[in-house]
C-alpha cells in the first residue's frame, strides 16, 4: 500500500507542477526551444550488446542495421553545411561501440565543420583502444555512460547479460580511470546509474563495480542515479519492469500541453537513413518526416515540411498521436524547466529563424 501511496504522490507532484509551468508561460507567451541549428541527431548503429528490461530494443520494433558509410559521411556533410553545431551520435536503440568504424567516424567529424559532437553509451564495446582514441579527440564535448545495476547481480537482472559483459564494464570504467588525466579539457563525463530503488550508496556491500565507480567520481566524474524509466509511448509496461524494481512513467498520467520539445531539438536520422522527429522515444518511427536516401536534408528537416509543421500544429491543439499521447518522455515546450545549458528562444521565433537559414 505505501509503495502505492508514494507512486500516487509523486506522479500528483508532477502533474501539478507540469500544470503551473506551462500554463503560466503559455499565458504568458512563452515558449522553450534552442536555435534550430543547436543540434541533430546521426545514429550510425541500430545493433545493442544488452537487453535491458526497461529499453523496447528487445522488443525488435527499430530495424536492426549500421549506417552505410556513404550514408553517415553525407549525413555529416549535409548537417554541417545547414550549419548544425552538434552532432548526436546516440542511437535510439542501439549502442555506438557496437560499430566497428565508431572511432574512424568520430574522426570524420573531427575533420568536418562541425563544433561538437557527444553520445550515450554503455560503454561495454569499447576497449583499451578506444578509449585512448576518444582522448585523443578535440571535438567531443560530452560522454554519458550509463550504467545498470550497482552489482554483478542487478546487472544481469536489468541487462539480461552475463559475466562477460559485467567483467567487460568494469575492465573499461577502470581504464578510463586510469587514462583519465589524459581526457580532453572540453570533454564532460557523466556516469549515469540506473538501478534499483532501494539501492543507496555506501548501504549494503561493496564490490569492483562501486568500487571504481567511486574513483571516478573522485577524479571529477559526475555521477547520477535514478532508477525511474518510462514507458516508450506505451511499448513498455509494468510487467516487463516487475522484476528490476524500477519506478515506470507511465505517459497517460502526465499533464500535457503544447507541442513535445523534441522535434525542436532532437531531429533524428537513423541507421537506415530515415529522418524522424523524435530521437528518445519513437523507436517504429510513427513520427517519420522522410527518407534521406530520397532527398536532402535540408529539404526535410525544416518548418515548410508538413510532416514536421503538422505534428507541431496537432500537439498546440491537444491531438496527440498515439506515440505521444502515451509517452511518458513528453517535454512541453512551455515548460521553463526544459530550460538548462543553452539558450532559447519562442517557437515562432525558431520558425523564423529556420527559414531564415534555408
Ligand atoms: S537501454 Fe540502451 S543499452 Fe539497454 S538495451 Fe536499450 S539501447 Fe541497449
Ligand atoms: S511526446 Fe514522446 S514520442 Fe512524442 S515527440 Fe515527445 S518524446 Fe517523442
Amino acid at each position: 500500500m505505501i509503495p502505492r501511496l508514494k507512486i500516487w504522490f509523486k506522479r500528483t507532484k508532477r502533474f501539478i507542477g507540469s500544470f503551473y509551468f506551462i500554463n503560466k508561460n503559455k499565458l504568458l507567451g512563452r515558449s522553450f526551444v534552442p536555435h534550430p541549428r543547436k543540434r541533430l541527431f546521426i545514429e550510425p548503429i541500430s545493433y545493442c550488446n544488452l537487453a535491458c528490461k526497461f529499453c523496447t530494443y528487445p522488443k525488435n520494433l527499430h530495424p536492426k542495421t549500421v549506417m552505410d558509410e556513404d550514408l553517415f559521411r553525407s549525413s555529416i556533410d549535409q548537417a554541417a553545411a545547414m550549419g548544425f553545431e552538434c552532432i548526436v551520435l546516440t542511437p535510439i536503440n542501439g549502442e555506438i561501440f557496437m560499430d566497428k568504424n565508431a572511432i574512424e567516424r568520430l574522426r570524420y567529424i573531427e575533420n568536418s565543420v562541425i563544433k561538437t559532437y557527444q553520445f550515450y553509451t554503455n560503454f561495454i564495446g569499447a576497449n583499451n583502444v578506444a578509449i585512448k582514441s576518444l582522448f585523443a579527440l578535440k571535438k567531443i564535448s560530452y560522454l554519458e555512460v550509463s550504467i545498470y545495476g550497482h552489482d554483478f547481480e542487478s546487472f544481469c537482472n536489468i541487462t539480461g547479460r552475463g559475466k562477460e559483459q559485467y567483467d567487460r564494464l568494469v575492465e573499461n570504467l577502470t581504464t578510463l580511470e586510469s587514462l583519465f588525466s589524459q581526457k580532453p579539457p572540453g570533454l564532460n563525463i557523466c556516469l549515469s546509474i540506473r538501478t534499483y530503488r532501494s539501492f543507496q550508496f555506501n548501504k549494503g556491500s561493496q564490490n569492483e563495480l562501486l568500487e571504481i565507480i567511486e574513483k571516478l567520481r573522485q577524479a571529477g566524474v559526475q555521477i547520477g542515479l535514478s532508477s525511474q524509466v518510462d514507458n516508450w509511448g506505451g511499448d513498455i509496461g509494468e510487467s516487463d519492469v516487475a522484476d528490476i524494481e524500477m519506478d515506470l512513467i507511465d505517459g497517460k498520467h502526465l499533464y500535457k500541453k503544447g507541442p513535445c520539445g523534441l522535434p525542436f531539438d532532437s531531429v533524428q536520422i537513423t541507421a537506415e537513413g530515415k529522418v524522424n522527429a523524435c530521437a528518445c522515444r519513437d523507436p517504429r518511427g510513427s513520427l517519420l518526416l522522410g527518407d534521406l536516401n530520397l532527398t536532402s536534408l535540408s529539404s526535410i528537416h525544416t518548418p515548410d515540411n508538413e510532416k514536421w509543421i503538422g505534428i507541431v500544429r496537432d500537439h498546440e491543439i491537444g491531438n496527440f498521436n498515439d506515440v505521444c499521447a502515451s509517452c511518458g518522455f513528453y517535454q512541453s515546450i512551455y515548460d521553463e524547466r526544459r530550460v538548462v545549458d543553452t539558450e532559447f528562444m519562442t517557437k515562432n521565433d525558431y520558425i523564423d529563424q529556420a527559414r531564415d537559414l534555408e
